[in-house]
């Protein structure tokens, strides 16, 4: 079966997703060194127990996921859930491969890219053919959402497409030509798809404020939920590694609510 050097395999992702370029919450690459040489991979949205759990039983070399661990806010102590999760993967070798805003930032393999995929929206782009952006770090992406599209409709083309009932808040019947979004919990950056003069906003996650800027700037909003809108980029970034080196990726959802 096919191997891959792990370090040449990190580089290439690092490279790949501009690793270098993001400042970021975490570590962006190879969190956890486990066995050199990766023939397997379990790809997933975070770096959960039930995730590191199934890597075990399937005897896969590496995880690679978008949350990965080491969160800049947390308590480092190795304590709790957090020692069992990182004791599981040593005592099995396993390496844990995680990329935050570079996998959500990539113009074709991120989460953005690949949710506008998902959903039938067509990214505003350039001469160059870049998306255009806007937002800190240019994470929110601007677009079409498709011909004669509302509030309604999208909410519909969302629940089919990820598998989970959003919340809608705005005018249900109102035309939504022009659309911005950004995978996640970008709440917090509403305000900036605001001024970019757009119809509505669609992010993962939602907070109490979030009802008054949509109701007072008339930009509709939509909650896509956080794992059900970055379920994509991990895939397509594990396709392009199985097909680069030859080696297995297997994406397993563990399902989250939220
Ligand atoms: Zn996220």
């Amino acid at each position: 079966m096919t191997s891959v050097d792990l370090y040449e395999l990190a580089a290439w992702i690092d490279t790949t997703l501009q690793a270098g370029q993001f400042t970021d919450y975490c570590p962006n690459g190879l969190q956890v060194e486990g066995r050199p040489h990766v023939r397997h991979i379990i790809a997933g949205v975070t770096a959960t127990q039930a995730l590191i759990d199934v890597a075990i039983e399937k005897k896969a070399d590496a995880i690679l996921v978008h949350h990965g661990w080491f969160w800049k806010n947390e308590n480092p102590c190795i304590r709790g859930p957090k020692r069992t999760r990182l004791a599981g993967l040593l005592a099995h070798d396993i390496s844990l491969l995680a990329y935050h805003l570079p996998l959500d930032a990539h113009p074709t393999l991120g989460n953005n890219a690949q949710l506008a995929r998902v959903l039938g929206f067509e990214p505003e782009r350039d001469s160059q053919g870049a998306p255009q952006c806007c937002g800190p770090e240019n994470l929110i992406w601007l677009g079409n959402p498709g011909a004669n599209q509302t509030l309604t409709s999208i909410g519909q083309t969302v629940a089919r497409q990820l598998n989970r009932e959003p919340l809608l808040m705005g005018e249900p019947h109102r035309p939504i030509r022009r659309i911005a979004w950004c995978t996640g919990g970008a709440q917090g950056m509403m305000d900036a798809a605001v001024a970019a003069g757009v119809d509505a906003y669609l992010t993962g996650e939602v907070s109490e404020p979030t009802t008054h800027l949509a109701r007072e700037t008339g930009v509709a909003f939509i909650g896509a939920g956080h794992h059900a809108t970055e379920r994509y980029g991990v895939q397509a970034l594990g396709a392009a590694i199985a097909e680069k080196f030859g080696i297995r990726c297997e994406f397993v959802d563990i399902d989250n609510p939220v």
